[in-house]
């Protein structure tokens, strides 16, 4: 929609902004752009970003206002979790246990909460990455996660199949909004609903969604792909 655009990320901004009711939550997916770009989003009154490359993140993090809170968003390698442990408002991705108790390890060397979205496999193509229902099931209900004090699941996230059929999208939006809130009133610490891109945001919120991920609407198409 905005992709012939040079600048204009205030703009592009406050367009959204007024789109989206204000209980949702707009994180600026600031992956692959420069520093400059993000501080004209921080100068308009962006504070949440989003990045899914934990190096880059943290390059950001050093170079950027500190009041700004970091979301990764993209799949997540163990081993780099300890660069972030530090800073990272909220992790998206979550899709195993195991990563789970990493982050739960790293955030105790620091004495923090990371708080942490599980991410679920609503997308009906197979590339995507995610949890089944079935699985989130029983990490929320699971007596080690009582355990990690250190970690804090305060939502669910999902992506929805890359397509422009509405009804599919909104079925898959549906399915893990209708989960989300079932499972809200034994597990009332799922607050965050994640889902929906720059493509798909409204049907996302039609749809329950109180956290968008939007980047190429605000920041123009990326140079790459990622
Ligand atoms: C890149 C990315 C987005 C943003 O995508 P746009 O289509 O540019 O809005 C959202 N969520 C995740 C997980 C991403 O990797």
């Amino acid at each position: 929609m905005n992709s012939d655009m040079i600048t204009g990320i205030k703009e592009n901004l406050q367009e959204i902004k007024k789109e989206i009711p204000e209980n949702v939550t707009l994180v600026a997916v600031s992956k692959t752009k420069p520093i400059a770009d993000i501080q004209e989003a921080y100068d308009a009154g962006q504070r949440v970003f989003g990045e899914n490359k934990i190096q880059e993140m943290v390059h950001k993090y050093d170079n950027l206002p500190k009041n700004i809170q970091w979301h990764m968003i993209g799949h997540l390698q163990r081993n780099k979790v300890k660069y972030m442990a530090h800073f990272v408002d909220l992790i998206h991705g979550v899709d195993s246990f195991k990563t789970l108790k990493e982050i739960n390890k790293q955030a105790k060397k620091h004495d923090r909460v990371i708080n942490c979205l599980l991410q679920a496999r609503i997308a009906k193509e197979d590339t995507k990455f995610g949890l089944l229902f079935s699985d989130i099931k029983e990490i929320l209900f699971s007596e080690e996660l009582s355990e990690l004090k250190n970690i804090n699941i305060v939502g669910l996230m999902g992506m929805a199949t890359f397509t422009d059929n509405q009804s599919q999208l909104e079925e898959e939006f549906s399915s893990l909004a209708i989960f989300f809130k079932n499972n809200q009133e034994k597990y009332p610490k799922l607050k965050t609903l994640s889902m929906g891109m720059s493509g798909d945001y409204q049907l996302a919120i039609k749809n329950g969604s109180n956290m968008v991920r939007i980047g190429s609407s605000i920041f123009g198409v990326r140079n790459y792909i990622v």
